[in-house]
């Protein structure tokens, strides 16, 4: 009886231990901080062929920055781990990198992409990174169209069967899987854009959203960036040359260590990071930091939230659940204290929404609409 007592007691303090070293971006303590770089196609899917100029189509590109930017993260970076869904010539179906990527308790997950315009006009030039959502650009879902549709080619369409971004359901089911992940992919996906304007000197076409295989499945923040257009004769001489691939893996490089350092704040480490001043224009959009949801209605009351206070509560009819919300301002800057603030309070899978006039909206929307 004694043994057995104390097993259970050694069998908690251990799951105990186990849980708290755990942090809210997946990352174990003890371990490194694993990034999962995800060139683009590969072997017999070369993506987009471009103006038709070079030997080198869209996958040699984005395998050739991939690695530089994984080399210089390995070099550079302390604590950090680097692992690929390909470092070479070969094809990992989109399911195998989701799969890949979820196993090895990746905590951030990088896809990296040329662009191409349909047609023979060739005008459109910059650079894009997409995060997880729904969209109803029509160019914007070319783009999803081009990316996603490389699984038609695979042997096993039927793990496919359930990806079905026209249905209202899959698209729920989508956002309650992925939306504590979001704040983060968009903090990223910001950083990334901005260094290719201030870094590379690009044109930057912004952050945008999409519903891609490799974001919906992947569960942790992640990002799919397209470089540019090689349907454009000068971004493609540029994405074809030595110094265009090294500025351009400079910037992401750039932007993955902002991003860290930016985490790092999050989990108590000392580190500082100056944040670009959002410029505040709008003043009816407001945003919280979603510290819960749970389908008991809670008292919005200290006691109940461990401490805070300026709760405020919501209830999300289509999943019948009660949100809970900490603080609010209409200051972008503002509500990432707060979220820090709610993080050290034990909330670690707090995130940042928006409304805009009492109404949720897309976080990036909402950034959108304060930046412009
Ligand atoms: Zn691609």
């Amino acid at each position: 009886m004694q043994t057995y007592r104390l097993s259970l007691f050694v069998f908690i303090i251990t799951v105990l231990t186990f849980s708290f070293n755990t942090s809210a971006y997946g990352q174990s303590a003890s371990d490194s901080f694993v990034i999962m770089i995800d060139p683009g196609h590969g072997g017999r899917d070369s993506g987009t062929p471009g103006t038709g100029r070079y030997k080198a189509t869209e996958k040699d590109i984005a395998l050739d920055v991939s690695l530089a930017l994984g080399k210089m993260i390995k070099q550079k970076l302390k604590n950090v781990k680097v692992v690929y869904t390909r470092d070479k010539d070969v094809y990992p179906t989109l399911n195998g990198r989701a799969v890949k990527a979820n196993k090895k308790d990746v905590d951030l997950f990088i896809s990296i992409h040329c662009n191409a315009q349909p047609g023979k006009k060739g005008t459109a030039y910059g650079s894009e990174t997409y995060v997880l959502g729904e969209t109803k650009n029509k160019e914007n879902l070319e783009v999803a169209k081009r990316e996603n549709n490389v699984m038609a080619l695979e042997d096993n369409t039927e793990v496919y069967k359930d990806f079905n971004p026209s249905s209202t359901e899959f698209l729920l089911s989508l956002e309650l899987a992925q939306e504590e992940y979001l704040d983060h992919s968009i903090k990223l996906a910001r950083y990334i854009e901005d260094e290719f304007q201030v870094t590379a000197k690009r044109r930057s076409r912004g952050v945008k959203q999409n519903i891609f295989y490799v974001l919906a499945y992947t569960y942790m923040p992640s990002v799919l960036v397209e470089l540019g257009f090689l349907t454009h004769k000068k971004e493609e001489d540029f994405l074809n040359s030595k110094k265009g691939k090294d500025l351009m893996t400079r910037s992401l490089f750039n932007a993955v260590e902002k991003y860290l350092k930016y985490l790092n704040v999050n989990t108590k480490d000392v580190v500082f990071v100056e944040e670009t001043p959002v410029k505040q224009v709008s003043s009816n959009i407001e945003f919280k930091v979603q510290i819960a949801a749970s389908s008991k209605a809670l008292e919005t009351k200290p006691y109940n939230f461990n401490g805070l206070s300026n709760i405020s509560r919501n209830y999300d009819a289509n999943r019948k659940l009660y949100k809970y919300y900490y603080g609010g301002a209409s200051d972008y800057n503002e509500i990432l204290r707060l979220e820090k603030e709610a993080i050290n309070k034990g909330y670690e899978s707090s995130f940042v929404v928006a409304f805009k006039d009492g109404k949720n909206i897309p976080l990036i929307d909402a950034l959108k609409t304060i930046a412009n």
